[in-house]
């Protein structure tokens, strides 16, 4: 008893001193002490609810190593910099170490360096990888967004089920699973897909009590003015607007910057530096609204976020909280709001197709690609180099390009083939005549083109005649000319036959590693069909919650499994007048009832 006392002392000194923090949140202080004793743990708080601290803390008192394994990638450097800040040594291994910084990190690993080691779940794909493990003294293994192991949740992750193996490789280590979205069944496949034995389960709520939640239901056509008509309401007070696709999340923020608004767009068709541009304006207060697909909040820690706004309906009740739930992490009140019009549904079941190409599909592409590699093979070359468009027109079935990636994703997650690149190359384009028969052949009204064979001329006359490899844009730049009027002067002199042209290549390289046929082929496709079912169950969730008379935050934690939600009193449907005025009268009901026996 006396120890355990002494313990809970001790863990507060180490909290004021590394993190400078007075007390332990909801859940906290127990997901530790069960840590501690050894015990496997599951650990389901909410997003913000300070789950790092319970895996970081045992760290710090344990003698051997805490592995700690997250998806996250792009946060480890700074989660690891952080660390380091408060005296915990740390080191993180993924995708973008080199193999000498690995095999360095190992070695000073081994040597007592670190105290916690990040490391992506893709890392135990590598046989080499997992067998450097079996030396380690690891006192902890920790699984991160722990949700990922399992296929009912939202999110899931292949390279998860290999952690099962990987905690063996560690010489079973006890482990603890974090994750802040977990419905029962979840909570449930990840003791399962872990191998967790006899956990302690460690669950706060999910209610935020300070969110109030709406939905609005409008024609897709009027969505964009209602938004823009909401984010003025709010003052200046700073956002998240989501939006399903990226040219919309384009065309929103222009709107919004037509009204005045300081708003900035985010999504991952722009590049690295952009985005980073875009999130640091937001984090310091530059910009009021980010409008944003979906690709916009992890490791967003910005706690007076007033307003998160749906344009279209996420596929799942997950998302959808995790997303709002970005609102109000400083405990003053804020809004989620939700818009929806019928043709969500089309654009989220587009998703669901992109994400689970039908089993024959799949099939039909690999019987596609051995026949190209054949092909390649007796040219002498190892791999293919093609686009998923050439792809998708070879297959019977009429499929989404994410679809075609998806189907090559699979593919290679069973080992049958690998992508190592992505390729692109320039334009290529030769003249095959001389300046007089090729301005001949361009017609005497199309004088824009005349102009630019000129001044192609002048430039690159020699090029043009041996053939050359050139990047349209940066031609066009050079002639200062627009890109699309070079390349209409490119199809003009095609059509005469007096220019070989090439257009510019974007593929993926793939090599078929094991040849099999087709009907061999070893894939999970009674699992790949029920996680396509499922999805279409999650999307009926988030659209019972669109159309749903009961109260939003009881709807969304009931969902959670939290059998004890009550009305919030402050969501669209708590307020509703013709709700309310139900409630009144079946109580009113009940009290005639009661009061006639
Ligand atoms: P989660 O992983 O659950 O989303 P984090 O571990 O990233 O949450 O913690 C969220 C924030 O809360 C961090 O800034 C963290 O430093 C802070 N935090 C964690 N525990 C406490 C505590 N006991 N008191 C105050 N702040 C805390
Ligand atoms: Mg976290």
């Amino acid at each position: 008893m006396l120890n355990i006392e002494r313990q809970k002392e001790q863990l507060k000194e180490l909290l004021k001193i590394h993190y400078g923090y007075s007390s332990f949140r909801r859940g906290q202080e127990s997901a530790i002490e069960s840590v501690l004793k050894g015990q496997d743990t599951l650990v389901v708080l909410p997003t913000g609810g300070g789950k790092s601290l319970i895996y970081q803390l045992p760290a710090l008192i344990f003698e051997g190593i805490t592995l700690v394994i997250s998806p996250l990638i792009a946060l480890m450097k700074d989660q690891v910099d952080s660390l380091e800040k408060i005296g915990i040594p740390s080191t993180f291994i993924n995708s973008s170490t080199s193999i000498t910084e690995t095999t360095k990190r190992l070695e000073e690993i081994r040597n007592g360096y670190y105290k916690i080691i990040y490391i992506a779940p893709e890392r135990f794909y590598n046989k080499n990888f997992l067998e450097s493990l079996s030396g380690l003294k690891v006192s902890l293994f920790a699984v991160d967004e722990a949700h990922c192991v399992s296929q009912w949740g939202h999110d899931f992750r292949p390279s998860y089920l290999r952690l099962r193996e990987a905690i063996k490789f560690c010489g079973n280590p006890p482990c603890v699973a974090l994750t802040a979205t977990a419905t029962p069944e979840v909570r449930d496949d990840i003791i399962k897909q872990l191998g967790l034995k006899n956990p302690e389960r460690v669950v706060t709520g999910f209610s935020r009590p300070n969110l109030q939640f709406g939905v609005v239901k409008s024609s897709d056509s009027n969505k964009m003015e209602i938004i823009s008509e909401a984010v003025k309401g709010f003052n200046g007070a700073c956002g998240i607007v989501y939006v399903g696709t990226r040219s919309k999340a384009d065309d929103l923020v222009n709107l919004l910057l037509d009204n005045g608004v300081e708003a900035v767009v985010y999504h991952a068709g722009m590049d690295t530096d952009s985005r980073h541009w875009v999130q640091e304006k937001f984090m310091s207060g530059g910009a009021q609204v980010v409008v944003a697909t979906n690709a916009f909040g992890l490791g967003i820690n910005k706690k007076d976020i007033r307003f998160v706004i749906h344009h279209d309906i996420p596929g799942t009740i997950e998302a959808y909280y995790q997303e709002a739930g970005r609102a109000g992490r400083d405990g003053e009140q804020s809004f989620c709001l939700l818009l929806y019009s019928p043709k969500d549904r089309f654009l989220r079941e587009f998703f669901i197709k992109g994400d689970n190409p039908p089993a024959n599909a799949i099939l039909e592409l690999y019987q596609v690609l051995l026949t190209e590699d054949d092909h390649q093979r007796s040219l002498g070359k190892e791999s293919i180099l093609v686009t998923y468009a050439e792809l998708g027109k070879k297959i019977s079935e009429s499929l989404p390009e994410m679809a075609i990636g998806t189907a090559l994703k699979i593919l290679e997650r069973e080992g049958y083939l690998s992508r190592p690149n992505e390729k692109t190359s320039n334009a290529f384009l030769k003249f095959k005549a001389n300046f007089e028969t090729l301005s001949g052949a361009i017609g005497k009204r199309a004088k824009k083109q005349i102009i630019i064979l000129d001044k192609l001329e002048e430039r690159f006359s020699e090029d043009l005649r041996k053939g050359w490899n050139f990047n349209p844009e940066e031609i066009a730049n050079i002639i200062g000319e627009k890109k699309e009027g070079v390349q209409r002067l490119i199809k003009t002199l095609r059509e005469a036959d007096l220019a070989e042209y090439e257009p510019p290549f974007r593929g993926t390289e793939i090599r078929v590693l094991k040849r099999v046929a087709p009907e061999d082929l070893e894939i999970n496709f009674r699992a790949l069909r029920e996680k396509l079912e499922r999805a279409y169950e999650k999307l009926d969730e988030m659209e019972n919650y669109v159309f749903g008379e009961s109260c939003r935050s009881e709807f969304i934690l009931k969902y959670f499994g939290d059998e004890d939600a009550r009305p919030c009193g402050v969501c669209d449907n708590c307020l509703n007048p013709k709700r309310a005025e139900k409630n009144k009268s079946t109580d009113h009901r009940q009290r005639e009832y009661l009061s006639s026996i």
